[in-house]
């Protein structure tokens, strides 16, 4: 589908909007208006500008040759019939104003067969005049015809067939009008070409591209981007005929009119394009854009996650997954040859008892009261702190002694007895108590973390055994040797 060519697209960019509507409507209203102005004094003879017919002609042919170029592309590109079409006859038409242009100002050769006569030059201008409105006509037609898609290895032949056909026609019409110069009909007398008119050719090429217009403007609803600026284009190629037409003469106010019709006739259409093509480069920066600032939302929503799959949901603490990594992590830190490494498990005293007496939602405000008090605790001696699972915290102690760890362990004792959380139905105490297990590995001293672990929960339930609300340490696996 090709983006510019349906109205009938879901695309909103390439949909036609009602201010590019408006822009066309206006141009054309301008063109009209100028063009009546103009007809009143269409025969008013003015001076032979010798420069203002190559420049304008030169960008005239510039614009056609671009709009081909850029239709055989889209083409190329959509396999569309049509726009093969209107490719072809912006070529043919640039083709036959640029052997126009060569003729009008004495650039073909001066003898030989392509050596042009008197009439060459108005001859190629008809045929110019013909063969943009038949291809605009043809295009409609196709447009009218069944929309297939040409078969992908179809498309070069189809390019190299079209265009050897234009340069066919284009060659063909230059030898008629320069080798078959003499058997061409008089048109032009003394640069009057009042005789076309006559002999009833201007008028058939006039209604030719008065056809060509109404068939691109109507309906004009149902027209997308590029069909609403060709009909600008046949249009203002219509307006120029017609101030032609009624010039009579070269040189005239409606002559010199009619060269600006053509030129804004082989123009609209690739500005159109262009502007059509550059919408779509800002809304691919603008798309590209999105793209980063979601790729960035997702990997901090990532990071997010990463950090939420290491949090307890009860505690709001690190949980088992995070402890087990960073228990992983300090085993095989570099620092571990140099210095001790100390784990606390600790372990709430007689806490099914609490849940059966105070509710099992009771239960969960003590473990959420418990928590951080730990953790801080932890914190202030740079120990990491997690819910190892049900009632039972883990703390790491990186850097810490056997003896300092005792005495963080005291302070973590008498930081939840400071809660004052009451448990009249604990075996030690009114008040929620906690039960430590610890053991601390020496630098150098290697150990899995399933080792550490074990030692400090022998550790944890000899506590318990003592009586709770106690800690006890393991004993260490390497003994000290006294300092000789
Ligand atoms: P001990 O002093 O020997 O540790 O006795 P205890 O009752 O604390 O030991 P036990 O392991 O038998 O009981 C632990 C209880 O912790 C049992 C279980 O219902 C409770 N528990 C585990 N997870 C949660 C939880 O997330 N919320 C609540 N409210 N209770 C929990
Ligand atoms: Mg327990
Ligand atoms: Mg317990």
């Amino acid at each position: 589908m090709n983006i510019l060519f349906y109205n009938d697209s879901q695309d909103q960019l390439f949909h036609i909007s009602p201010r590019q509507r408006r822009v066309a409507l206006s141009l054309s209203l301008i063109m009209v208006a100028f063009t009546l102005i103009a007809l009143f004094f269409a025969r008013e003879k003015l001076p032979v500008l010798a420069s203002f017919f190559p420049v304008i002609s030169a960008w005239g042919i510039f614009g056609d040759a671009l709009t081909a170029f850029i239709l055989f592309n889209q083409f190329r590109a959509s396999r569309i019939l049509p726009l093969l079409i209107l490719a072809c006859t912006f070529l043919l038409t640039g083709l036959l104003s640029l052997f126009y242009l060569l003729a009008l100002t004495d650039m073909m050769p001066g003898s030989g067969i392509l050596s042009p006569g008197p009439q060459s030059a108005v001859w190629l201008w008809s045929f110019w005049h013909l063969a943009f409105p038949v291809g605009i006509l043809a295009f409609g037609w196709s447009m009218r015809a069944k929309k297939d898609i040409i078969p992908l290895s179809r498309v070069p032949a189809h390019l190299l067939t079209a265009t050897l056909a234009v340069l066919a026609v284009a060659g063909l019409l230059l030898l008629l009008v320069t080798a078959g110069r003499d058997h061409l009909p008089v048109m032009i007398e003394n640069g009057n070409y009042r005789r076309m008119i006559e002999s009833g050719i201007g008028p058939a090429l006039w209604a030719v591209n008065a056809l060509a217009f109404c068939f691109s403007a109507f309906p004009y609803r149902k027209r997308g981007v590029l069909r609403v600026w060709l009909s600008v284009s046949t249009l203002s190629f219509l307006l120029g005929l017609t101030l032609s037409l009624a010039a009579g003469e070269r040189y005239t106010l409606g002559w010199y009119g009619s060269r600006i019709d053509s030129l804004i006739a082989s123009t609209v259409v690739v500005i159109a394009i262009i502007s059509e093509v550059n919408k779509l480069f800002t809304r691919i920066s603008r798309q590209h854009e999105e793209l980063e600032e979601s790729k960035q939302a997702l990997e901090s929503a990532n990071e997010q996650l990463k950090e939420l799959a290491g949090i307890d949901s009860l505690t709001r603490i690190a949980n088992r997954r995070k402890f087990d990594d960073v228990l992983k992590q300090e085993l095989n830190a570099p620092q571990r040859d140099k210095e001790h490494l100390s784990l606390l498990m600790i372990d709430i005293d007689f806490f099914k008892a609490y849940n059966d007496n105070y509710g099992h939602l009771g239960g969960d405000m003590v473990l959420r009261s418990v928590a951080p008090k730990l953790e801080s605790e932890a914190l202030a001696h740079f120990g990491f702190t997690a819910r190892y699972g049900g009632e039972e915290f883990a703390i790491i102690l990186p850097g810490h002694s056997e003896l300092e760890a005792e005495q963080i362990a005291e302070l973590m004792l008498e930081c939840v007895r400071s809660l004052g959380i009451p448990h009249h139905y604990s075996g030690v105490s009114d008040q929620i108590t906690i039960s430590i297990g610890g053991c601390t590995l020496h630098p150098g001293e290697k150990a899995t973390p399933h080792d550490l672990i074990g030692r400090a929960d022998e550790a944890l339930y000899q506590a318990k055994a003592e009586g709770r609300s106690r800690f006890v340490f393991a004993k260490p696996v390497r003994p000290r040797r006294p300092f000789s």
